[in-house]
């Protein structure tokens, strides 16, 4: 028999999570399905602390962060479905799930896609050289580590300075590696400031901006990696390469949005974030289908996620319940030094304020941050120094989203 629910929300980590209760809260009957055993998503392996400072107020570990909602889904009695995949949405929103009574079809009033994000490969950067053991993705060592007890070598180099690489650059070190070396292809990290500061100089592990690894040396087992400077093409200068002792490669060279359930479906797609296209309800160009969390866009805090999530989750709800319809939107466009801005559209409305979050494209230092309506300046703030890897966000006033909006650097 196929089931019907008003809102199914597909991943049950915060951004899932958060969803479910927001929707819940405006009486929407409303289903979660995760495919792990537990809820919580990467938050589960994430056991260092840094979490919920500004949603919370309090500073807490991922897995706690996580535990705050889980009690909170488990005390309003939503429907879970763990041990559950998704394996395909249609535009009518029929969501088909694998789960362990068999293959089941559910109906759904609205979709928030949670689904979150999948970590790029070793096969996806193309490292030359020998195809040793001992090279992971540094969440799938996060994994290893955290929650099943194993550490994957004891003389480790990071290449890229994600955020996942600088927490696992100390994770590594405080479990007795050596972490001999982070690499960053770009002269700039692309993970948060403060965890520059707290995973690598507070434990004097080197960092080379404008490195990467030009060859994989070992068989079967990684015994080193040769790296070398790059040019202003981010060609490596092979002249001045040197060479690492290492067992281990850990790669934190960028996180993917896990939209493949979008494949076939009529959802206009961002090439920057690889995340749909939203409205500040964050609805998607497909009716009644919203997303948020690392699916959408990555983010750095899940302070942010479970925020947008609230958003998609409640909007889901009054879409379902016929409170919410899809009308004339404005864009907003991303210009001059900013890489992309979300919401990428935004109803034509009145009341109240909406956020508009961004990321730039390079580290700029003492820029004017200016929101442009039709050519006319609406919003101004000076920054001090911006960079890639740190979200900002602008309020704006709806009354002053008259026409198309922009948002650029001066
Ligand atoms: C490997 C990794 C490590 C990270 N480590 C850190 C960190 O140390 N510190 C930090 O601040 N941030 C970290 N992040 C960022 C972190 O992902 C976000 O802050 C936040 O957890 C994103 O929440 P989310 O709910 O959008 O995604 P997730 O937490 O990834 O949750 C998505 C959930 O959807 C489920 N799912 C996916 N597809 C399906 C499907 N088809 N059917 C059913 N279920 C599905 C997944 O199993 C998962 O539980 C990490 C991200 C990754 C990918």
């Amino acid at each position: 028999m196929t089931k019907r629910y008003d809102v199914v929300v597909i991943g049950g980590g915060p951004a899932g999570m958060a969803a479910a209760l927001s929707a819940f809260e405006k009486g929407a009957k409303v289903l979660i399905v995760e495919r792990d055993v537990r809820l919580g998503g990467i938050l589960n392996q994430c056991i260092h602390n840094g979490f919920g400072l500004h949603y919370i107020g309090e500073e807490l570990t991922g897995p706690e962060y996580a535990d705050r909602f889980v009690k909170l889904v488990e005390s309003k009695h939503i429907d879970v479905m763990l041990e559950s995949m998704v394996l395909r949405l249609t535009a009518d929103r029929k969501v088909e799930i694998l789960c362990p009574q068999g293959y089941v079809t559910v109906e759904a009033g609205a979709v928030v896609l949670a689904m979150g994000c999948r970590e790029r490969t070793a096969g996806a950067i193309a490292v030359p050289g020998t195809r040793p053991a001992g090279v992971y993705t540094a969440g799938m060592a996060q994994k290893l580590c955290n929650m099943k007890g194993y550490l994957v070598g004891k003389k480790v180099v990071i290449l890229g300075s994600g955020d996942i690489g600088l927490i696992m650059a100390r994770r590594m070190t405080l479990e007795g590696a050596e972490v001999e070396l982070v690499l960053e292809l770009m002269p700039y990290s692309s993970g948060l400031k403060r965890n520059i500061v707290q995973c690598l100089n507070d434990y004097d592990i080197p960092i080379k901006y404008a490195h990467t690894i030009t060859r994989l040396v070992g068989s079967p087992r990684l015994t080193g990696l040769y790296y070398a400077p790059v040019d202003e093409n981010r060609n490596p200068i092979l002249e001045q390469e040197q060479y690492v002792e290492c067992d281990t490669l850990l790669l934190s060279v960028g996180l993917i949005p896990e939209n493949d359930l979008l494949n076939g479906l009529d959802v206009e797609m961002s090439p920057i974030t690889s995340g749909a296209v939203v409205d500040q309800n964050r609805m998607t160009s497909l009716e009644g289908v919203f997303s948020c969390g690392n699916v959408l866009h990555v983010h750095d805090l899940v302070d942010n996620v479970s925020r947008e999530a609230e958003i998609a989750g409640a909007s889901a709800a009054d879409y379902a319940m016929g409170a919410l319809k899809s009308g004339d939107t404005i864009s907003v466009k991303a210009v001059d030094g900013v890489r992309y801005a979300l919401p990428q559209r935004i109803a034509k409305g009145n009341e109240g304020k909406v956020d508009v979050y961004f990321r730039v494209g390079d580290v700029y230092k003492g820029k004017r941050i200016v929101v442009e309506v039709d050519g006319k300046e609406v919003y101004s703030r000076k920054t001090l120094i911006l960079a890639p890897g740190e979200m900002e966000k602008i309020t704006l006033t709806r009354a002053d989203i008259t026409g198309d909006v922009t948002v650029r650097l001066v």
